[in-house]
């Protein structure tokens, strides 16, 4: 069942910071994650509301923007992040689109590649950055990367050409550290240090040093054309990762899933999975049932090309659609987001193989 659209009547909290009509604004959307956490009273991080950010970071009222905040009514731990918040960031930021000329997206990192790759898909032709960010240590905290990581991507979200003055990152992005990834390439590497985010396949958009370089040549510049704010995400989604020992018994159980409509393969260095009768037959009866397999390489970089080995040769015989470079994370996202949009069996495969928004190199 695609998931329902959300509500979306949060309230919307001006920041009281100096800004003149004429300062970009930027809507900053707090959903929770380590940034905006605290310890409990047993000890453990728990996310918190916000309340007055401008209270706890004043650095924010030098930026020379206008900044309103949006909350989640129960910021999350972003491990309980779902395609409902997905699908509820896209809608905010359809209703607050003419208002503002760029989004923030406040976000716990486990789960920010996902998040970042979802909203990619739903925000059809984007032509305003959204920027996700968090911290690996919270604000508030002496050594928190909250204030620079945030500042950063509010000047991205803010930022123009010199000259041209059109908008500078027309995508949906992840800002961590000193860089700016594509939300379909992002990939979360790191759990304790504050370098978290890498994109081994795509260089990056922008690098933060002592000024933001932007690598325009890296950045996609679509025709203009009105936002379309999808509000269909299919569920039925499942991840098989290949292992040495992988049983029979398992693969039934994932790809034989009541409803089942697409599953991300996990497979071996360049696309291999094992040819052994039983493995394949099980693909053969999952294709049958109309769920669409799509190929990923366990590998982080390269790509999966099928048909290089025999390993994976039978895999595009049995109408398993190569993955190309795509990230797991962009990947489940992108079966989530095609699949929801209750197209033909001929289409479906065509949209997954092509380049929708970045995730792929072609
Ligand atoms: N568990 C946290 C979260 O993803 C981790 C973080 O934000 O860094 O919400």
């Amino acid at each position: 069942m695609p998931t329902p659209t959300p509500a979306t009547d949060l309230p919307l909290l001006p920041l009281p910071t100096p800004g003149t009509a004429a300062d970009p604004a930027v809507l900053i959307i707090y959903t929770g994650g380590t940034v905006g956490m605290a310890v409990s009273r047993t000890g453990e991080l728990v996310p918190m509301q916000f309340g007055r950010l401008d209270r706890k970071m004043p650095e924010l009222a030098r930026l020379g923007l206008r900044l309103s905040l949006l909350s989640w009514p129960e910021p999350i731990d972003s491990s309980n992040v779902t395609p409902q918040d997905w699908l509820r960031l896209a809608a905010l930021i359809g209703q607050h689109y003419a208002d503002f000329d760029g989004f923030v997206i406040l976000h716990g990192t486990d789960t920010m590649a996902y998040s970042a790759a979802a909203l990619s898909y739903v925000l059809e032709h984007l032509g305003k950055p959204v920027i996700f960010t968090g911290a690996q240590v919270p604000v508030g905290r002496s050594r928190s990367d909250a204030q620079r990581n945030l500042i950063t991507a509010l000047e991205i979200a803010a930022a123009r050409h010199p000259r041209a003055h059109t908008v500078r990152v027309p995508e949906v992005g992840v800002f961590f550290n000193d860089v700016l990834i594509r939300g379909t390439r992002a990939k979360k590497v790191e759990s304790q240090q504050f370098a978290a985010f890498k994109s081994e396949n795509y260089p990056p958009l922008a690098r933060a040093g002592i000024s933001l370089e932007f690598s325009d040549k890296s950045i996609r510049l679509l025709p203009a054309a009105p936002l379309k704010v999808h509000t269909r995400l299919e569920e039925k989604v499942a991840v098989l990762r290949l292992f040495p020992g992988l049983s029979q018994a398992v693969v039934e159980a994932i790809l034989g899933v009541e409803g089942l409509r697409g599953a991300v393969l996990e497979t071996y260095g360049s696309g291999n999975a094992p040819t052994a009768s039983w493995f394949l037959r099980c693909l053969q009866a999952a294709r049958a049932r109309g769920i669409h397999l799509l190929n990923v390489s366990q590998c982080e970089e390269g790509r999966v090309t099928q048909g290089t080995y025999e390993t994976s040769a039978q895999l595009t015989d049995l109408g398993v659609l190569g993955g190309d470079d795509i990230t797991s994370e962009a990947a489940v996202t992108k079966l989530m987001y095609v699949l929801g949009l209750g197209l033909s069996e001929e289409r479906t495969r065509s949209l997954l193989t092509q380049d929708l928004r970045g995730e792929i190199t072609q």
